[in-house]
């Protein structure tokens, strides 16, 4: 038997005052002030987002905390309890390409609200977090919108006051992971831990031209009231061949919409007007001798659709239900979208072996974490259970997260 290894999410104190420490020991002074943005789950909706297609994501109670204060010149200067040193640049030296590092997360959310026509100056920040990097809990998202925040409240801008002003700064955080980080994802994320809410799932729908009321729907989702958890294994795996793979597999579905005469894949869904998954197969059959661009499409289809159905029953008040339509996502990212690892697959096997409702990876995959939905009396057993199937493999050990649908940056 190994001990389940459990990641506790830092109360807001704890956090804030973790941030104000390093802040007045890096820097003289105080901060203007604490702010802080959760890393996301996603419940089901996987390499969707950049095919105009539907995910459902909640906020995490693991945050990333930031205290900042404002400059008079346009210096930037950054430290982390994660990262070693002081990272420093100039805000007007800010542009894609231009920087390197963890800074460019934070700077880079500047400058896109600088593109964006607000008027930025330089500011001192330091951060601190208890989200998981590279888990595939979205720290990148976390750490840019504690920084958005903070940002739209030093300069005045009150964007973070609706949700229509925190939609702008979705845009203001993707730019930032997108163009200054280079990490060419697809909007979930900062979308995530910028607009969900306590208690509730957020329905995103990525389709272009969207009203922000209409790209993101609160969806009331309520576990504990069902007797039910969702349980995180962070496999701790190494992502390999991460960033290579994800771009391959967008491309892949472009050249299928290309294909198709579509300006997404979400366009064939039948309730769009669109020609249907058949159809679709049988005219990518022509052009697509080893059978890939099929299992692509086939998967996208078929999760938007799930993602659909996932979100209904919770609507209803049937969270207990969903369990069927996480294993088929689950199956469907390991074989048709071939995105799965063998810890993943490890994770939901051993899940779904010891009592758990409905069990598959979650985030981009290739490593990374999976979720386990839970009665709240098998949490420990299904933990368990996980724990001693890694050991039995001779894998490094899984952490453990609860992930109670959760507030958004603040
Ligand atoms: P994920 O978002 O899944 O955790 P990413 O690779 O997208 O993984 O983002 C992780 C990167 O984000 C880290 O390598 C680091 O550059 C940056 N990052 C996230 N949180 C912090 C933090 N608290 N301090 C410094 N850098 C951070
Ligand atoms: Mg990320």
């Amino acid at each position: 038997m190994t001990e389940p290894q459990w990641l506790e999410a830092w109360t807001a104190e704890d956090g804030a005052h973790r941030v104000d420490e390093l802040f007045t020991s890096s820097f003289d002074g105080s901060p203007e002030g604490v702010w802080s943005a959760p890393g996301r789950v996603n419940l089901i909706g996987e390499h969707t987002d950049y095919n105009a297609g539907l995910c459902l994501p909640t906020a995490l109670p693991h945050r990333t905390y930031i205290a900042l204060r404002p400059r008079e010149d346009d210096q930037v200067r950054l430290v982390s309890a994660q990262a070693e040193g002081m990272w420093e640049a100039r805000l007007s030296d800010i542009a894609p390409g231009a920087v390197n590092g963890w800074g460019a997360y934070v700077a880079g959310v500047a400058w896109a609200l600088t593109e964006a026509g607000h008027k930025m100056g330089g500011f001192d920040a330091a951060v601190d977090s208890c989200v998981p990097f590279g888990a595939g809990l979205s720290s990148s998202a976390a750490l840019e919108a504690a920084a958005a925040v903070a940002l739209d409240a030093v300069a005045g801008l009150g964007l973070a006051a609706s949700d229509a002003g925190r939609a702008e700064l979705v845009d203001a955080t993707r730019r930032a992971e997108n163009e200054i980080a280079g990490a060419p994802t697809g909007g979930l994320d900062q979308s995530a831990s910028l607009r969900c809410r306590e208690g509730y799932a957020l329905l995103l729908d990525f389709r272009p031209g969207l009203k922000p009321l209409e790209s993101g729907v609160p969806v009331p989702f309520d576990l504990a009231t069902a007797g039910l958890t969702l349980l995180v294994v962070d496999t701790r795996a190494e992502h390999s061949h991460v960033d290579g793979e994800y771009g391959a597999r967008r491309a892949a579905c472009e050249q299928a919409a290309n294909l198709l005469g579509l300006g997404s894949l979400r366009e064939i869904a039948p309730t769009l007007g669109g020609m249907g998954i058949d159809r679709a197969l049988t005219e990518l059959e022509p052009h697509d001798p080893d059978g890939v661009l099929r299992r692509r499409v086939r998967h996208v289809v078929s999760e938007i659709d799930r993602t659909a159905r996932f979100a209904d029953l919770v609507r209803d008040g049937r969270a207990a239900d969903v369990g069927p339509f996480m294993l088929a996502s689950h199956i469907s990212l390991r074989d048709d979208y071939e995105v799965s690892s063998r810890e993943l697959d490890l994770v939901v096997d051993s899940a779904m072996a010891a009592g758990a409702l409905g069990a598959r990876m979650t985030g981009g995959g290739f490593g990374g974490s999976a979720i386990a939905l839970v009665r709240l009396a098998d949490v420990d057993a299904v933990a368990q259970a996980v724990a001693d199937a890694f050991a039995g493999a001779d894998l490094t050990p899984p952490a453990f997260l609860l992930a109670p649908p959760s507030a958004p940056a603040a």
